[in-house]
């Protein structure tokens, strides 16, 4: 993970920590959507000022963001030339240690005047002069050699040191410069959604937790942990069998959207891949055909007590129905994102670039609190592939 990603998380971090969402009733969803519903067409408008703004903020950071990618890049570099450095430093060690003990075994520099008196006559002994000369002179000039190495080392460190400073007040100040656009994390997470498709969505949600409150004889405002027994699991683990983790959750710059939070974890995996639920739950999402992330499955659970929600989206077909119970080796659904899901080739999803699974974890059963998955799943680094679900 790159340090400006991880700067970045501590700022989203400290946002999410402050807007957890109070406990939802069947009543408050109910209402909320009401209130949707009402003002689609100017949640749709509202959503179009916010790119515009965003897209104006865009224009004029464009120059500090390409500033902090390049430093980025810099301090990446930085770290692969302190990594190589401090092995050559192993290596140069080594090989003056065994220099040493050599000279410690043969007694000192004795094993040198042994050596000059063998010699057959002057010319050889001469010669053999030369060669000590030139032994130790290695010796020392190994030693010498180290301690250039060492002191560089320590330029870089400082230099790493300095740079990484200059990126977290460049990112200061690029967060700043996106308030003045009126610009929040938020909106950044929420400006591509698709309005209509969530509002299909959370309908066909409500149906079913009314359903649910029917049969359990709870009231509305009853809480919906209290009135809905999902099935709780211990832990969340992998959702695929296999694949390569291709974005991070985060802020991160779109190749679709410009600058956005991204609020899953992107695995490329091949079209049609086995999708599994990633701890065990209930089915309380089905989105089809969303214009932006396709098909959708959500999932509520509880682990530990705790309320979350797991997202997947750009999936190719949906093997799950609602209120369905599902635990880790349930197919939930295959993967899509690219291929035939894809808009320019005919299908719907304009959100993603290529075949993928988007996994996102939320905290709560409402709300859009997306957390890093990392915090929950062990995924390796970007760019590595990974086999096995744990
Ligand atoms: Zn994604």
């Amino acid at each position: 993970m790159k340090k400006f990603n991880k700067i970045i998380f501590v700022i989203i971090c400290s946002v999410l920590f402050i807007s957890i969402p109070k406990a939802e009733t069947l009543k408050s969803l109910k209402e909320k959507l009401a209130r949707d519903e009402a003002n689609q067409a100017a949640l749709i408008r509202k959503q179009k000022e916010v790119q515009n703004r965003i897209n104006a903020a865009n224009k004029e950071i464009g120059n500090l963001e390409k500033s902090i990618e390049d430093m980025e890049d810099e301090i990446d570099d930085l770290l692969v030339q302190v990594d190589e450095l401090g092995e050559e430093i192993k290596r140069k060690q080594n090989e003056i240690a065994a220099l040493l003990s050599f000279r410690q075994i043969s007694s000192g520099d004795n094993v040198y005047l042994e050596y000059m008196f063998e010699a057959k006559d002057m010319e050889d002994f001469i010669y053999r002069g030369a060669v000590v000369e030139e032994l130790t002179k290695y010796n020392d000039e190994q030693i010498n050699e180290m301690y250039k190495m060492i002191e560089e080392d320590k330029k870089l460190q400082d230099n790493l040191k300095n740079k990484i400073k200059k990126s977290e007040s460049s990112i200061d100040n690029l967060d700043s410069k996106l308030k003045q656009y009126g610009v929040s994390l938020a909106d950044l997470e929420s400006a591509h959604t698709d309005v209509k498709a969530d509002i299909k969505a959370r309908k066909k949600t409500i149906a079913y937790y009314e359903k649910i409150y029917k049969e359990n004889k709870c009231k509305e405002t009853m809480e919906l942990n209290a009135c809905i027994i999902s099935g709780s699991a211990n832990k969340f683990i992998r959702p695929t069998t296999k694949g390569t983790i291709t974005s991070e959750w985060g802020y991160r710059n779109c190749p679709i959207h410009g600058r956005e939070i991204h609020s899953g974890i992107d695995i490329g995996i091949p079209l049609n891949t086995p999708v599994y639920a990633a701890a065990t739950g209930i089915v309380s999402g089905i989105t089809v055909k969303s214009s932006c992330g396709g098909n959708i499955v959500t999932i509520n659970h509880t682990i530990k007590g705790v309320q979350y929600r797991t997202t997947y989206m750009h999936l190719a077909s949906i093997k799950v129905k609602m209120g369905q119970k599902v635990t880790t080796s349930t197919v939930i659904g295959k993967s899509g994102g690219g291929g035939y899901t894809l808009k320019r080739n005919g299908g719907w999803d304009r959100c993603s670039t290529g075949a993928h699974l988007h996994f996102t974890i939320r905290k709560g059963w409402s709300g859009s609190n997306s957390v890093n998955p990392r915090n929950f799943v062990k995924f390796p680094a970007k760019g590595k592939s990974f086999s096995g679900r744990v």
